[in-house]
């Protein structure tokens, strides 16, 4: 595969992919602006709009990662992603305050199996909350007492707790909004029905000529194996959905239990506008999305949610004729979220959030402007790949490992590297 000449100046993007990750990278595209004008002419070009993708489906409650449903190990990974994710909650709060788009800030439990001091990834992650939160990056963080955790039935074997406001997503209506937005933006215009096929590399002078674009950027969450060649392996989930007016009052507060991400064990309970959420299904390389009421893990996942909030939920039955079942695939990489450049093909991916497509919307969207900006001109630069949060918050990082690489890849060459490139 030769590579291609780098644009002088990168102006119109085609953005492949309409779920929540195309959109937002469109929009936020559509929105820069230079000299007072446009600076991007964008094109979507989607197989499905984002009412009949994953994104639709998500439970869409934001998550500070590591993830629960998609953990990655990989250091550097994780560090970005807790950029991208504050980025992203600091957006959605903004957007709670605005009737109409489906964005709303939840209080919500947390809770654990174990004291969390005892758990190291669990008491980094609380630590780096509680100073987010004390620094007004996120709000609401509280620890729970001994009184609090008593409320939760004995059965579930609750040791601890936090509380957050956190945002949570209506997806029906975000994803509508969304859409809506980007159609009131008069540098975009959006294709559906189309689907693009094979690796995206070797056809990318092909395809920015077809629809002339100096840029492509992946946002195919699932369709990245196919288009980038990518180690997606979907992590099947499913929601059950109680229409609100069947409680006397809307509920307010979510809740998330989660032990582990591979055992069934999950409580996810997230109010919305016109649902209440159940969920915590998380069964990876299962395809098949075509799963209801009569399959076994979402009835044992229906009466965990029940025993877990039994006067909330006393008149709710998994059977009953407005409640009902919908199920996804979180598209998992396995290396981590990829928002990287594709080098010499004028490509930037943005695919790969598992659990986290909402948590992580607008950082990745971001980055991904970032990288497209990064390739022009012929000039070989050297970035600071450190996350602002580093620099922000030494003390909540510091315990972080230090990545082991000596070597990197930057515009194409390969370039040894004395010192790691953060620390
Ligand atoms: C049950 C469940 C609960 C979840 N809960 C949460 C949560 O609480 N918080 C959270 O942040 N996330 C959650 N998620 C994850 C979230 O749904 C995903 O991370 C996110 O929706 C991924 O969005 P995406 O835009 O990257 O991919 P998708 O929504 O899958 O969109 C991909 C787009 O690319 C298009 N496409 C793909 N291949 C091609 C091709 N070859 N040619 C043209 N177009 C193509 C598709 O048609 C589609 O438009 C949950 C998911 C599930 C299933």
């Amino acid at each position: 595969m030769a590579e291609q000449p780098r644009p002088s100046r990168v102006e119109k993007v085609l953005v492949i992919g309409a779920g929540v990750s195309g959109l937002t990278t469109a929009l936020e595209l559509a929105r820069v602006r230079e000299n007072d004008k446009p600076r991007y002419t964008v094109q979507v070009v989607a197989e499905r709009p984002a009412d009949q993708t994953v994104s639709v489906i998500a439970g869409a409650l934001w998550e500070f990662p590591p993830a629960v449903c998609g953990q990655h190990g990989n250091q550097l990974s994780i560090m970005r992603s807790k950029r991208w994710s504050v980025e992203s909650y600091k957006e959605f709060q903004k957007l709670a305050q605005v009737r109409g788009n489906g964005v709303h800030m939840a209080p919500t439990n947390f809770y654990f199996g174990v004291k969390i001091e005892d758990d190291w990834l669990e008491h980094t992650k609380m630590r780096e909350l509680k100073k987010l939160s004390e620094d007004e990056e996120i709000q609401g963080f509280r620890r729970m007492t001994e009184e609090d955790l008593k409320k939760v039935p004995a059965s579930f074997g609750v040791k601890d707790g936090y509380q957050l406001q956190v945002p949570a997503v209506d997806t029906p209506i975000y994803t509508r909004w969304l859409r809506e937005q980007l159609k009131q933006q008069s540098n975009v215009t959006i294709t559906y029905g189309k689907r693009i096929t094979d690796r995206l590399a070797p056809q990318s002078a092909k395809i920015r000529a077809d629809w002339g674009v100096d840029a492509i950027v992946n946002c195919t969450g699932m369709g990245a194996a196919e288009l980038a060649g990518a180690s997606m392996v979907p992590l099947r989930g499913a929601l059950v959905r109680v229409p609100v007016a069947r409680f006397p009052s809307r509920p307010k507060t979510a809740y998330a239990i989660s032990k582990t991400a591979h055992q069934q064990d999950m409580v996810f309970i997230v109010p919305r506008e016109t649902h209440l959420i159940l969920g915590g299904l998380v069964e990876p390389s299962e395809y098949d999305t075509h799963i209801g009421k009569d399959y076994q893990p979402i009835k044992e996942m229906f009466d965990r949610n029940k025993r877990f909030a039994p006067e909330l939920l006393k008149d709710v039955n998994l059977d009953d004729t407005d409640v009902d079942v919908i199920a996804g695939l979180r598209p998992y990489r396995v290396e981590n979220v990829c928002v990287e450049k594709e080098y010499g093909f004028n490509i930037v991916h943005n695919y790969g959030h598992g659990g986290s497509g909402f948590s992580l919307s607008y950082g990745c969207a971001r980055e991904a402007i970032g990288l497209l900006e990064s390739m022009e001109g012929p000039s070989f630069r050297v970035v600071d790949l450190r996350p602002a949060a580093v620099h922000q918050h030494p003390d909540t990082y510091a315990d972080l490992e230090t990545p082991d690489f000596t070597t990197a890849q930057l515009d194409g060459q390969e370039v040894s590297v004395e010192q790691p490139i953060y620390h």
